[in-house]
């Protein structure tokens, strides 16, 4: 849809920031793309560059930018592959219990293990099975299981 609004632009003044100037000065705005302005002419040093919004302006939108980066690295959750460093570093050493093909272990946090050593539960799967991570990886192991 075209604007009519924004093709009258063309030949109007407005503030833009220009890249050679360094600074907001007067534009006249020379093109029109996608009912936005796209090209200008700087009034003090006659280039023509693509418009810039005024550096005032400019400084808001990185200032909110930034904001927006940081918030979002500091919410970044390692995806797929389960860290057992971290997971260890949230267990502490009471709620680690020692594991054996017999026992319950549905509502434990961690295990030790006699040969993977010590191992973050992060999944029961059912009544038989759970979701083990240990340094050297992720195993399923058994519980519950009476040995005959
Ligand atoms: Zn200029």
């Amino acid at each position: 849809m075209r604007s009519e609004s924004v093709d009258t632009l063309i030949g109007k003044d407005l503030e833009a920031y220009c890249g050679k100037c360094k600074i907001d000065t007067w534009h006249t705005v020379t093109a029109i793309k996608n009912a936005k302005i796209a090209k200008v002419m700087c009034k003090i040093c006659n280039s023509y560059h693509a418009y810039k919004a005024p550096a005032a302006e400019a400084e808001k939108i990185k200032a909110a930018k930034a904001t927006t980066r940081r918030r979002t690295t500091t919410t970044r959750t390692p995806r797929g592959k389960k860290d057992w460093g971290t997971l260890v570093g949230q267990i502490e050493d009471r709620q680690v219990v020692d594991y054996a093909i017999s026992g319950e272990f549905s509502t434990s946090p961690a295990i030790r293990h006699k040969n993977f050593g010590v191992g973050v539960i992060t999944k029961v799967h059912n009544k038989n099975k759970i979701e083990v991570v240990f340094q050297e990886g992720t195993k399923i192991l058994a519980q519950n299981l009476q040995m005959a």
